[in-house]
């Protein structure tokens, strides 16, 4: 009975025009606090929002955050989902920020309902893959966000197939955005970025170019198994900010095209966007 309450709540939102999906980076937490349109990243995901809440009403925002890794997939459920600062040894004011948006119990709910493997929890939040870009998307905190982790024991053709069983919710003015890196590689990252040495090591042009052009193709089977790929090892050594990319091109329907948003390469990283329909 209960059940059938629930779907008719979510049926309310059906007949909404297909909902664009996003994948982004989410910089570091050294740019988290940066005011709004202050860099070009940020600035960007600003002219994405306005250019999608001008055409579209969006009832809620799922993020697939490279930084909520489980073992199993949950959704968090909560009406108010926590600020997380998963980050350390940053000054004060890095862990007194926060984003104040509603949760969405019922989409997180309806996500259930579509993959009865996925559990419901509430002891997440938003976490840095997903609340820098949230405050630069909708800086008043007005969408209800809802957050899904990653299994972190599953293949990155297990993530892709997942994904694709949430198509539906594009059509229920549900949001979806893939946080996380086409390139990160943190261990050489520590060698140049973070010391403040920019000079790039070249193979992070050379892989992000690479899923350029497959995005382009539309060759998601390469892109599934980027391992492979020449520098694939290199680029994403762990899987935690490759695979956001994958949930966002798994709701691509076969006649749609990716328009991608921004690029931007640093020594170990890419901060790629793209937009799908
Ligand atoms: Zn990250």
């Amino acid at each position: 009975m209960k059940l059938q309450a629930f779907s008719q709540l979510t049926d309310s939102f059906s007949g909404t025009k297909k909902m664009p999906v996003l994948f982004t980076s989410h910089g570091n937490p050294m740019e988290a606090l940066s005011d709004l349109n202050a860099t070009p990243f940020f600035s960007s995901l600003g002219q994405v929002s306005k250019s999608i809440r001008d055409e579209y009403t969006i009832n809620a925002v799922l993020v697939v955050s490279a930084h909520w890794l489980t073992r199993g997939t949950y959704v968090n459920a909560s009406p108010k989902p926590a600020t997380i600062h998963d980050y350390r040894g940053f000054p004060k004011e890095f862990y007194e920020i926060q984003y104040p948006a509603p949760g969405s119990p019922e989409f997180a709910k309806e996500v259930t309902t579509l993959i009865p493997a996925v559990k419901q929890t509430t002891e997440w939040g938003l976490d840095h893959g997903s609340w820098p870009v949230l405050r630069h998307l909708f800086p008043q905190a007005d969408v209800p966000v809802f957050q899904m982790s990653i299994d972190y024991h599953q293949s990155a053709q297990y993530h892709f197939d997942l994904g694709r069983q949430l198509k539906s919710l594009r059509n229920k003015g549900v949001l979806m955005i893939g946080s996380g890196a086409v390139v990160h590689n943190l261990r050489a990252a520590s060698e140049r970025f973070f010391k403040g040495d920019m000079t790039p090591y070249g193979w992070e042009k050379e892989f992000d170019e690479w899923v350029k052009t497959q995005l382009d193709k539309k060759d998601i089977t390469k892109l599934i198994h980027y391992e492979k790929a020449k520098l694939g090892l290199l680029a994403a050594p762990t899987p935690d900010h490759y695979v956001p990319m994958l949930y966002s091109l798994a709701l691509m329907d076969d006649d749609e095209t990716i328009e991608h948003t921004f690029e931007e390469l640093l020594p170990a990283f890419s901060n790629r966007g793209f937009r799908i329909g």
